[in-house]
């Protein structure tokens, strides 16, 4: 059996991707437990070829042979890359260096999971594959922003150098079970929220737009572009559905037949004002997210109602 290697695979994303490739991969789950956890993955612990190695990625990782690599080890959550912007930026930078080496010494094919941040706040809307972007090179998100920024660059140089077979896909935000209640992304934060009857705090007007896919299509969308035959540029995976940040506080409400009142809070410091990804090129490759909003905000919300109940039981 063929061996994979995920970083960050006890993360959100990452450990849905774990769960999807094994049975067909053998799979080694790289990951410092920064912003991932053990219980992310503890279900896959006794599954036949599944190995779990804790290891900062900064470090260089003397591993056994793989022929596939998915670099998803950064920090996602703006409250959690900001935290420690320095590290954001070595785990991007050096990090994705580190794996793009390995996969050059074994001859793997590395996939880099980038981000819809790479556009900062677009003067293009939908954005295509083809704007470079409107990014702040000195605020408080482009430890993030220029972290990711570099790793594409970084990706794409490591091919046309040492032709390295790369992918790269830029993920829009992307939700669902396993993110961390203290995540503090938006809809952790207003699932969280109404689940306990606490105000959603809503940052600014509300009316901010972000388009939101749901785990299982996104981790489809990741196996079909590293699976595929050519390389025909970074790839947007996100859902197109878009949605202001007001009327998704109302859906997480009325989804919860929750009495929680939403308040506004300030807005943070860069704040793209508008997202949504153009997916026609993700399409071409036969991809297409299948689960809307209300389906995927209902799972979620199961999946953190089951959790907070166990939590109570004991
Ligand atoms: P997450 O924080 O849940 O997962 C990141 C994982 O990487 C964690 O398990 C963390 O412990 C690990 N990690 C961080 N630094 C590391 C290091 N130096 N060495 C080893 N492991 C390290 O976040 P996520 O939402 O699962 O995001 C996964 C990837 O997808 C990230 O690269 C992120 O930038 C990208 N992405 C996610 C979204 C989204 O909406 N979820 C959107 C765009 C891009
Ligand atoms: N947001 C909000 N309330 C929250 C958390 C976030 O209104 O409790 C807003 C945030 O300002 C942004 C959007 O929701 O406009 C998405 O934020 P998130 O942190 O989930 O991801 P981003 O797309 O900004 O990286």
């Amino acid at each position: 059996m063929r061996t994979v290697l995920v970083t960050g695979g006890a993360g959100f994303l990452g450990s849905h991707l774990c769960e999807r490739l094994l049975g067909d991969w053998r799979v080694l789950c790289v990951d410092n437990f920064h912003t991932g956890s053990r219980e992310n993955v503890e279900h896959l612990l006794s599954r036949d070829g599944f190995v779990l190695i804790e290891h900062d990625i900064t470090e260089t990782l003397a591993a056994e042979r793989v022929d596939r690599i998915y670099n998803l080890a950064s920090p996602a959550s703006p409250v959690h890359y900001q935290r420690d912007p320095l590290y954001t930026l070595r785990t991007n930078v050096l990090g994705t260096l580190n794996m793009l080496e390995l996969a050059r010494e074994q001859g793997a094919r590395f996939l880099q999971a980038s981000t819809s941040e790479v556009y900062g706040d677009p003067l293009e809307h939908p954005q295509r594959e083809s704007y470079w972007g409107h990014v702040n090179p000195v605020g408080i998100r482009s430890c993030y922003d220029e972290g990711k920024r570099c790793a594409e660059t970084l990706t794409l140089d490591y091919h046309r150098q040492h032709g390295v077979d790369i992918r790269l896909v830029r993920i829009f935000n992307t939700y669902g079970p396993r993110m961390r209640s203290d995540d503090g992304r938006v809809v952790t934060n207003f699932i969280v929220q109404a689940l306990s009857g606490a105000d959603l705090t809503v940052y600014g007007e509300g009316n901010q737009t972000r388009s939101f896919c749901y785990v299982d299509d996104l981790i489809e969308g990741i196996v079909l572009c590293m699976e595929t035959d050519t390389f025909p540029g970074p790839v947007n995976l996100g859902n197109p559905d878009e949605f202001g940040i007001g009327q998704l506080a109302r859906e997480v409400i009325r989804l919860t037949s929750g009495r929680s009142r939403i308040v506004s809070c300030p807005l943070p410091q860069d704040d793209p004002r508008r997202r949504r990804p153009d997916i026609a090129r993700a399409r071409s490759l036969g991809w297409n997210p299948e689960v809307p909003l209300s389906r995927g905000l209902r799972r979620t919300i199961a999946w953190f109602r089951d959790r907070s109940a166990n939590e109570r039981s004991g």
